[in-house]
């Protein structure tokens, strides 16, 4: 026999194929059925992109960025007029139209990461898949929809300060709340009245 031969029993490697198709058949499945049962995601995963348009101030910012060019922003200008009385009318964009191509877009999150008002976040759901290409541009109305399904923020870490955007926001607040006409009248606690009895 020379050296490259082996000296093999007839139906052995039937038996060693059947073992292996026995250990695979009793092997716990890694795969889940999809859509029987749904993967369960980690919070920052990229399926879409929801607009909170209320925060978007038609800066075109993301869809200059965007390297796909699959971002449509169509707006027009409104005055608005002036703070005081002689003051100067200034004008506003308004948004007329946001789409997201996603039949385009490659989910690398520039657009998200440029804005600077916190108008663009990233959902998990991806089940937006159709039959027509021309379906998987998503307007306005439909990014809004996503918003409601963006998850919340992680926590800060213990003892870390305030993010800026909650301390402005604070600050804001405190600046157009009206002063109250009765603080006058209201009666002051012992501890804010002062001691005068001796
Ligand atoms: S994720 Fe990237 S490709 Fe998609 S819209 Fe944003 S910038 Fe464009
Ligand atoms: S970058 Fe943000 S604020 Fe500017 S147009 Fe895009 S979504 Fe709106």
């Amino acid at each position: 026999m020379s050296d490259g031969q082996r000296e093999t029993t007839p139906g052995a490697g039937l038996v060693k194929g059947l073992a292996t198709t026995l250990k695979t058949m009793v092997t716990p499945s890694h795969t889940a059925e999809y859509p029987h049962r749904l993967p369960e995601l980690p919070p920052r995963s990229r399926g879409v992109i929801g607009l909170f348009e209320e925060n978007c101030t038609v800066c075109m910012l993301c869809a200059r960025e965007c390297p796909d060019w699959c971002i449509y922003i169509d707006s027009h200008k409104e005055p608005v007029p002036p703070a005081r009385p002689g003051g100067r009318e200034r004008s506003r964009n308004v948004l007329d139209r946001f789409a997201i191509d996603y039949a385009l877009c490659m989910y690398c999150g520039i657009c998200i990461e440029a804005c600077p008002f916190d108008a663009l976040f990233w959902s998990p759901e991806f089940e937006y898949a159709e039959y027509d290409i021309r379906d998987m541009t998503h307007e306005r109305d439909r990014l809004r929809e996503w918003m409601w399904t963006v998850p919340p923020p992680p926590a800060n870490d213990p003892g870390a300060p305030a993010p800026k955007e909650v301390d402005a926001a604070a600050k804001t607040a405190a600046k157009a709340e009206p002063p109250r006409s009765n603080d006058a009248a209201r009666p002051q606690p012992p501890w804010e009245a002062g001691d005068d009895g001796g």
